[in-house]
């Protein structure tokens, strides 16, 4: 079976805009998993000749659309459940905020490796702020900006690293 790669995030950190950002590759199939389920999006990814499916669950199949930490809770069910690596997505401008903090929590006992990525790292000053994401527990940590288009194959090397 392909490993799979679980991205999670409170909502608006970018963790869709990270999926299609990694997606976007010669040998990218998008694929919305029919018949198994509708409520996530999956990618198969090659990095250096390792393959990986990226999986993007935020802001779907949750009924109660206002209520966060339900899609949060299920982003993390859906780790559990089938996560080789977690990519954990946090802000860099907005820097930490309360449900991130949840997110950290509900990964905190989990052995499944995890990749923070500070995504919204647009421009190198913006790195800077990276260091208050280190409280955020273990894991990686790495500067991105899907938008700006930097780090990308940094961030898929410490993916396949941990595969
Ligand atoms: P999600 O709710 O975590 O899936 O977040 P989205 O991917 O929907 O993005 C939320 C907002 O953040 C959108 O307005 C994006 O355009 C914006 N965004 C995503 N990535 C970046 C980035 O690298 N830099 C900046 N400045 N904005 C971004
Ligand atoms: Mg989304």
């Amino acid at each position: 079976a392909v490993p799979q790669v679980v991205i999670v995030g409170r909502p608006n950190v970018g963790k869709s805009s990270l999926f299609n950002w990694v997606a976007r590759r010669r040998l990218a199939i998008v694929d919305d998993y029919e018949g198994v389920t509708r409520d996530r999006m999956a990618t198969l990814i090659e990095h250096e000749e390792r393959y990986f499916e990226l999986i993007d669950t935020g802001g779907m199949g949750v009924v109660d659309v206002d209520d966060l930490t339900a899609d949060v809770r299920h982003q993390i069910d859906v780790a559990i459940a089938s996560a080789d690596v977690i990519v954990f997505v946090v802000d860099i401008r907005t820097g930490i905020m309360p449900l991130d903090e949840e997110v950290a929590e509900r990964l905190r006992g989990l052995e499944v490796p995890v990749v923070l990525v500070a995504n919204k790292a647009d421009n190198e000053v913006l790195d800077e702020r990276a260091d208050e994401f280190y409280k955020l527990g273990r894991g990686r940590l790495i500067c991105v900006s899907s938008q700006q288009n930097r780090n990308r194959d940094k961030l898929l090397d410490l993916i396949v690293e941990r595969l």
